[in-house]
């Protein structure tokens, strides 16, 4: 049974853009009931929270991110190209159940930790034990298995089309609906995928009315390494494969073609940036898909890009789209902040297939909701509130987190995990090293 929460006077984010004070919360059964300038509380039964010092908003969602790479923090800046074949994928092979749960526990942490409410799981092995530390946690995921049938993979990887996608359906049908999760499905690497894998892949997750997501257009050696096999850009290639819809994700989307870009506006297929990792790579054209009305979230591909914080990859993607686009096309407002957090909110809402139930704090909206501390020098005053979100908050200035109407965090205390307990096995793991 879901405690009633009533927070009292508190300054507002409604949606990206839109900021209101003295405002009073009330959430019931998972859903913010309303909002208003004063509810009254006479006869209400529930937890009454003072919001005075706060600044609720609706939670971040990651819109790409992998689990099992929590445990390479550190290791891969200024590490050469392709880190994924160099350094990520011998790593993954080397993961176990028990080393994957540690992962997603510390995941989980950082993650509640840093104001992320939803994410996308974009691949990782051993997801059955991240998966019940992900229900564990009370974040809202979508989840999926590492998906590659490339035949030259390491023996503790290498699966056929049939194994891969066995996989993934074993984690659909022991997770999807459970807790707040949803199990996707998902190509990881073009390259490493058959065309059987690709078509098996897409016709699960359409029967399952389910996601798909991919890792496209992220190194030019990876859409040359298409253009060989196919003759055809990647995104090209996906359409005549039929795989292309609403519910395709196509994450990092950096080298894209003028034909690309409209096969993914004519199929309403949604993209994801990762402004740390990307930067490392390439600068998408994100203001002319956002023009076009492509919906692109913003993900951290991993803690192994600097961390899971959405707050470090805002400013980010901020900085390098205005000294890329902003300052050639001599526009400083190219990418304002309300665009950025509808991106991160809005669309990473659409991304976890929740348009219409999360991103806003408006009546019948899941009660998905962060609260940060702004009574603090870095933060207050301020002139305006939609800026400051951008410039100045960070991940450690979230205070509270309420998920599907339940305390998640309070006072920066998480109450679903054990801190204290995971940050010693954390210790642990690392000086066995
Ligand atoms: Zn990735």
């Amino acid at each position: 049974m879901l405690e009633n929460i009533l927070i009292k006077n508190t300054l507002i984010l409604i949606q990206p853009g839109e900021i209101a004070e003295n405002q009073d919360i009330l959430i019931e059964n998972g859903y913010i009931k309303k909002v208003d300038y004063h509810i009254n509380d006479e006869n209400f039964k529930g937890s009454i929270i003072d919001g005075s010092n706060n600044l609720f908003m609706p939670g971040l969602i990651d819109s790409h991110v992998h689990t099992g790479q929590q445990l390479l923090r550190g290791r891969i800046l200024d590490a050469k190209p392709i880190i994924w074949t160099r350094v990520m994928l011998p790593f993954e092979t080397q993961l176990t159940d028990a080393k994957m749960k540690l992962s997603a526990e510390i995941a989980a942490l950082e993650m509640i930790t840093s104001g992320t409410t939803g994410f996308v799981e974009s691949g990782s092995y051993h997801m059955m034990s991240a998966a019940s530390v992900y229900a564990q946690s009370g974040l809202r995921g979508a989840l999926s298995s590492s998906t590659m049938d490339d035949p030259t993979l390491p023996k503790e990887i290498k699966m056929s089309a049939n194994e891969a996608i066995q996989q993934n359906n074993e984690l659909y049908d022991n997770f999807n609906g459970t807790s707040n999760l949803k199990v996707y499905y998902s190509l990881r690497a073009l390259n490493a995928c058959s065309d059987e894998l690709i078509l098996k892949a897409s016709d699960m997750a359409k029967s399952r009315n389910t996601f798909l997501e991919a890792h496209m257009n992220e190194y030019p050696a990876e859409v040359q390494g298409i253009i060989d096999r196919t003759g055809q850009h990647p995104y090209e290639f996906l359409e005549k494969m039929d795989v292309l819809g609403p519910h395709f994700i196509g994450a990092h989307s950096i080298f894209l073609t003028a034909h690309e870009k409209e096969i993914i506006q004519k199929h309403h297929v949604k993209i994801c940036h990762c402004p740390f990792s990307n930067a490392g790579k390439g600068v998408p054209d994100t203001p002319e898909l956002l023009d076009h009305h492509i919906p692109a979230g913003i993900g951290t591909d991993g803690a192994a890009h600097g961390g899971l914080s959405l707050w470090n990859e805002m400013k980010i993607f901020r900085s390098v789209m205005n000294l890329h686009h902003g300052v050639q096309k001599h526009i400083p407002n190219i990418m304002p902040s309300k665009r950025i957090f509808d991106m991160t909110i809005s669309n990473g809402a659409q991304i976890l297939n929740e348009e219409g139930t999360l991103g806003k704090i408006q009546a019948g909206y899941k009660a998905d909701l962060i609260g940060i501390d702004i009574n603090q020098p870095h933060l207050y005053p301020s002139g305006n509130w939609q800026n400051t979100l951008l410039e100045s908050v960070n991940a450690n200035d979230v205070t509270e987190m309420i998920i599907g109407g339940k305390f998640i965090m309070r006072n920066r205390e998480v109450l679903t995990l054990d801190q204290e307990r995971i940050m010693y096995e954390a210790r642990k793991w690392n000086d066995s090293l």
